[in-house]
């Protein structure tokens, strides 16, 4: 019933794979690699070929078989061209990075360097990179070379891709915004294709025009650090899908940005390989420069994208100090159509209030003072406006809660204590700036200071003061309302986690070791002397309140009165009826009463040692 042939074919592919099998070393020592692939390419069509006539049993090769294999074949391949079609659709789709081509003379945005306010040194280092783009002569001629590239870093809203767009905007060279995430891709190599294509076509285009600059917006997602640094992430995946936000991307960044890449077009590369073209043919030299920005810490992104050579400059973008705000402050006011009012104390008084705010922070700012100034049916934004909107941005809007009249003046007074102490106990660089006793988010009330100045560093004065303004408010609650609050929890927990960090950590108690290094935070031993530091202060801070109780009545009932008033209001009212006006040296003072506290637990026959080892153990029993 089986046709000849077909026996004939299926003995031969058993006969060759017997053979290739058999004398496998020799077969290879001869062939190669090749033995294998032909082995396959071989015995797939006898098989299928074989299998075929022996089912269909005519021994007519010509006339059936090769047809039906032709079939086969053009039907397989239909197929595989469907699938490689809708994945190529697939890929297109789901791979194409969003880029903002800025041609010069052909883009609509119109900014200039005067739209750049408040970071005076920024700027002019970033005009000096866009004069040496223009003009590379007066700088190559002394010496010079051409930075390769440019990184900023710092928090979000500090203009740093705006400074990409002015950069844009008057270089006269053409500049790509990319957005780095669009350029991960799900497909393993997309991303690096795509890097590639995009400085193939900024090497052309700075042919044309003398340079080109790409500019990588959040930077970190193609430049995390390969040997995941601490704090990172590491690569992505890796693999066929998840490939495109590791390695392949960042490899192929740093080769282009090394210019590893052969620059020359395809038609002298063509050339080249045919040996058509002379070895001495130079192919002009393109000169594209990489800019990119994050808010990622530096040492997040690779070591090799960072290095010099790669990116040479690396231009730090923070906030505004004092007179920069000033500057930025006036800029977005003169933006505004509605007239704000200004006055030199109101522009004072907003540099104070606008502290630590980055540019795009301010800008929003203006604009709910103008929502404010036309809902209430203002012609002129007035400060108040401009106040509300900040304390809206900074503690979130207000919350439909009536609170009783008994409940505002209990959470008047505890606020009072804070308020009172943030005056004449500030901690350094700190400045009270609004004090309320409307509900906002989950506070029913609060009193926030904002920092005047630029701090990095904090005493132990400092945190001394710090706990005294959490404990004031049980102060006050105790001397004035003869009561408790479960309003304190916020205050208790910040004034606890602030003594443990003294003994645990900061080497302010009366031991010299970390717990922290040692994990144990919660040891008995320190939570003891916590405890005592926290005791010690409460006493001083009753001191205090006691001292300034006029003060505190005198702030409790403006309150009462306002709702909410601005720091400026409340140092005025604190000053006014204050018995003290300014304390110094409290820790001194905090700390001897702990070792009042102290001696008086161990006379009591408190033993720190028993808190530690029997204390548990008495306890359990
Ligand atoms: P980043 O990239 O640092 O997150 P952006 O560049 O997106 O911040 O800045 C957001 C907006 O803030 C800008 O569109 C611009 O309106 C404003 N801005 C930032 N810096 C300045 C500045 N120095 N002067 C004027 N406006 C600025």
């Amino acid at each position: 019933m089986f046709s000849i042939t077909g026996i004939a074919f299926v003995t031969a592919s058993i006969l060759w794979l017997v053979w290739t099998f058999l004398f496998n070393d020799k077969f290879r020592a001869q062939m190669g690699r090749t033995a294998n692939s032909l082995k396959y390419f071989f015995i797939v069509p006898t098989l299928f070929v074989g299998l075929s006539l022996m089912m269909f049993g005519k021994d007519n090769t010509v006339g059936t078989v090769l047809p039906m294999t032709l079939q086969f074949a053009l039907q397989a391949l239909m197929m595989m061209s469907m699938m490689i079609l809708q994945w190529g659709a697939m890929m297109w789709m789901m791979s194409r990075p969003k880029i903002d081509w800025y041609m010069p003379g052909q883009t609509s945005d119109t900014l200039t360097w005067d739209d750049y306010v408040g970071m005076d040194d920024v700027r002019d280092r970033m005009k000096t990179l866009v004069d040496f783009i223009q003009n590379p002569q007066k700088y190559t001629s002394k010496g010079a070379k051409l930075p390769k590239g440019v990184l900023f870093l710092g928090p979000p809203g500090v203009g740093k891709t705006y400074l990409a767009r002015i950069v844009a905007c008057t270089v006269g060279v053409p500049i790509a915004i990319c957005e780095s995430t669009s350029m991960q891709s799900p497909f393993m190599a997309i991303g690096a294709l795509m890097v590639k294509a995009l400085y193939r076509k900024l090497r052309n285009l700075s042919l044309e025009y003398g340079a080109a600059i790409v500019f990588f917006d959040e930077i970190d997602a193609i430049g995390k650090s390969r040997s995941g640094a601490p704090g990172t992430m590491g690569v992505g995946m890796g693999g066929f899908m998840g490939g495109g936000a590791g390695g392949g991307i960042l490899n192929a960044l740093l080769g282009c940005m090394d210019g590893i890449n052969d620059s020359e077009p395809w038609y002298i590369k063509t050339l080249r390989r045919f040996n058509l073209l002379s070895k001495k043919y130079v192919t002009r030299t393109p000169y594209v420069i990489t800019m990119g920005a994050t808010n990622a810490p530096i040492e997040s992104l690779d070591s090799a994208l960072v290095r010099d050579g790669r990116f040479d400059m690396k231009l730090h973008v923070g906030v505004a100090g004092d007179e920069g705000r000033r500057k930025q402050i006036l800029y977005f006011i003169q933006k505004r159509r509605r007239p704000i009012e200004v006055t030199d104390i109101i522009i004072d008084r907003l540099v104070q209030d606008f502290s630590g705010l980055t540019p795009i922070e301010i800008d929003t700012t203006m604009n709910g003072a103008v929502i404010n100034a036309v809902s209430a049916g203002r012609q002129v934004v007035t400060y108040r406006d401009l106040w509300d909107a900040l304390i809206d941005k900074m503690y979130g809007a207000k919350e439909p809660i009536t609170l009783l009249a008994e409940e505002q003046e209990r959470v008047a007074y505890h606020e009072a204590g804070h308020g009172v102490c943030d005056v004449l106990l500030p901690m350094s660089g700190l400045k009270c700036s609004a004090a309320t006793i409307v509900p906002r988010g989950k506070a029913l009330g609060f009193v926030a200071s904002r920092a005047f100045e630029e701090r990095h560093t904090r005493t132990k004065e400092d945190i001394t003061r710090r706990i005294l303004t959490c404990l004031a408010s049980r102060a006050v609650e105790l001397q004035v309302l003869g009561i408790e609050m479960n309003g304190f929890t916020g205050d208790l927990n910040q004034a606890t986690n602030m003594a443990v960090q003294m003994v645990a950590s900061y080497g302010m108690g009366s031991r010299m070791i970390s717990y922290a290094a040692l994990g144990q935070f919660g040891a008995p031993n320190v939570t003891h002397e916590a405890e005592l530091i926290l005791r010690a202060h409460f006493k001083l801070v009753q001191q205090i309140i006691a001292e300034n109780i006029e003060a505190v009545h005198a702030l409790a009932k403006t309150l009462i009165k306002d709702q909410e008033i601005d720091g400026t209001e409340v140092e005025r009212i604190v000053r006014q009826s204050a018995a003290v006006q300014s304390y110094g040296r409290l820790h001194e003072r905090a700390f001897a009463i702990y070792e009042e506290l102290d001696a008086a637990a161990k006379a009591d026959g408190h033993d720190e040692k028993s808190a530690e080892f029997v204390g548990p153990a008495l306890a359990a029993a």
